[in-house]
């Protein structure tokens, strides 16, 4: 299977009709194969570049599971991709489009457009930032076409010719019996061109490695891990073809206070023990500003108040919450003054109860 069913028409290479039997299919490619044989054919381009379509045709629509698969990417290339006109699609549409088609039929894994390289990177960004979504840039070292000879390999991109060996299809065709086997020709490797003069700049790789700068848009709310797909700007992609895409994988820096659930955040916060048992107003930062959170008379430790939309706001979704966790923090360092007070509390209102005698009911 390969990209350009889409553009070929097997039935009109072997000449037959979309309903034709396989046997008809058989028999008009028997004919047809036997009259562009290359060995009848020799040194006739043309009939050999003939017999290669006919045996692909007849390979393909001999075989029923192929053929069916074959009529389907036909049929969807007619109604599905001659219905883009005038439909307002942008370019990254198109390319979300088929780059689903490529993930169903296994495109692009043959043919000579090949897509880019998919290129990954990571940055790491502050707590705050993810927070807030941040504008950044990433240095990216980047494979692109060499310009001296325009991804060719030869210099100026002309002192190249076409292979004499293959005629520039680069396949050679190895008979055995009646049949024919394609084979990557192995005086151009494939490439259909033979260098006269190889590209300096490139030493005839037909691409650089630059240095670049890449300007990325990380949205509010992304949470450590989360990968950012760049369309087209990955590495080059073959004469013809898509660039790939670039993937940035974002690192988020912990928080020194909040930690983050999903799109809530958790917040630790001490209180005096007269505070919690006598009740108090206390400031509490959220990432962007202070509220004040009421804390009721006799409040214990582990209590958890909630304080709503003060969470994380993800681009495009319902804001989190900011969960504030009290616990008591007892005075370390008790002047002898306020040592005297609590114990003169203690002994008056504490004398024979503990909190834990249900432990021993
Ligand atoms: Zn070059
Ligand atoms: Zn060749």
């Amino acid at each position: 299977m390969s990209r350009d069913w889409l553009e070929k028409d097997f039935y009109a290479v072997l000449g037959v009709s979309k309903e034709a039997s396989t046997e008809d299919i058989k028999k008009a490619y028997k004919k047809l194969a036997r009259e562009n044989h290359p060995d009848l054919n020799p040194g006739d381009p043309e009939a050999e570049k003939r017999f290669k379509e006919i045996s692909e045709a007849s390979s393909v629509l001999s075989d029923s599971a192929k053929r069916q698969e074959y009529d389907q990417i036909r049929a969807m290339g007619a109604s599905g991709f001659g219905g883009f006109g005038g439909q307002g699609f942008n370019v990254e549409d198109l390319g979300d489009i088929f780059g689903n088609l490529g993930d169903i039929f296994g495109f692009g894994s043959s043919g000579g457009r090949r897509k880019g390289q998919t290129y990954q990177t990571n940055i790491n960004i502050s707590f705050e930032d993810a927070a807030a979504g941040v504008e950044t840039i990433v240095p990216l070292r980047k494979e692109v076409m060499c310009s001296d000879c325009k991804g060719t390999g030869a210099e100026n991109g002309t002192a190249f010719h076409r292979c004499n060996i293959c005629g520039g299809s680069g396949q050679t065709a190895s008979n055995q019996g009646f049949f024919s086997f394609a084979q990557t020709c192995s005086a151009c490797k494939g490439q259909g061109n033979v260098i006269d003069k190889q590209c300096r700049t490139c030493r005839s790789t037909g691409s650089v490695v630059e240095n670049e700068t890449i300007k990325v848009k990380v949205p509010a709310g992304v949470d450590n891990g989360t990968v950012i797909r760049l369309r087209g700007r990955g590495g080059s992609g073959g004469p013809g073809a898509p660039d790939g895409d670039l993937l940035v994988q974002i690192g988020v820096s912990p928080h020194k206070f909040f930690k983050r659930k999903n799109s809530d955040l958790v917040l630790d916060v001490p209180l005096m023990f007269t505070e919690a048992a006598l009740g108090a107003s206390i400031k509490i930062p959220t990432l962007t500003k202070t509220v004040n959170l009421k804390i009721p008379p006799g409040t214990p430790s582990g209590k958890m108040f909630k304080i709503k939309g003060e969470g994380i706001s993800p681009q495009g979704r319902r804001s989190g919450d900011l969960y504030v966790k009290v616990y008591i923090s007892p005075p370390t360092n008790l002047s002898r003054s306020a040592k005297k007070h609590l114990e003169k509390y203690r002994d008056q209102f504490e004398s024979g109860e503990s909190p834990r005698d249900y432990l021993y009911e």
